[in-house]
């Protein structure tokens, strides 16, 4: 079984960018992955030699009561349920919301492997905006950017390793 890898994080981080930038070139195959559910969007990607199912999710509020969130949420937290390690994105140039918390505090409580992932840092000085992003508790920022391809074979690096 390929390992699986699922993008979680609040909208507008990039997850969606990322996903493409992950799957490119490979045939972005939805739901190529008996068993899971086609309501969320898995696409099969490959990093020096391995293949992996990568999961792009909607944005993520663990406590949304009603309507778009709720369902939003659920989804993700059946991508997270199916994952076996965890990328959750934050804004680089967004600055950590109180939606990031909500986020960490889940999947901290969660045990899996997670790799915390600072987006849109393209052109930023190594590290200097990321350090308020250990505050919410995930251990090391990877910085990259999905739109221009920058970090990625490190997130790749380091999301696969243990699997
Ligand atoms: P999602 O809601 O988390 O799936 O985010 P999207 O992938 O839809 O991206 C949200 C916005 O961020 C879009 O306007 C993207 O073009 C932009 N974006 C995504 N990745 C990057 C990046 O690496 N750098 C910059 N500057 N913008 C990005
Ligand atoms: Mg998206």
């Amino acid at each position: 079984m390929k390992p699986v890898l699922a993008l979680v994080g609040r909208p507008n981080v990039g997850k969606s960018t990322l996903f493409n930038r992950l799957t490119k070139s490979r045939d972005a195959i939805v739901a190529d992955y008996s068993g899971l559910t086609r309501d969320r969007h898995y696409g099969n990607a490959k990093h020096s030699g391995q293949e992996f199912i990568v999961i792009d999710t909607g944005g993520f509020e663990p406590d949304a009561t009603s309507g778009i969130y709720k369902e939003m949420a659920k989804q993700t937290r059946q991508a997270v349920a199916e994952a076996d390690v965890i990328v959750f994105v934050v804004d680089a140039r967004g600055g950590v919301s109180a939606q990031d918390h909500d986020i960490a505090n889940y999947l901290r409580r969660l045990g899996k492997p997670c790799l915390l992932v600072a987006n849109k840092a393209e052109g930023m000085l190594e590290g200097a905006h990321l350090v308020e992003f250990y505050e919410l508790g995930l251990g090391e920022v990877l910085p990259v950017s999905a739109a221009h391809g920058q970090g990625i074979r490190s997130l790749l690096d380091l999301a696969l390793k243990p699997l």
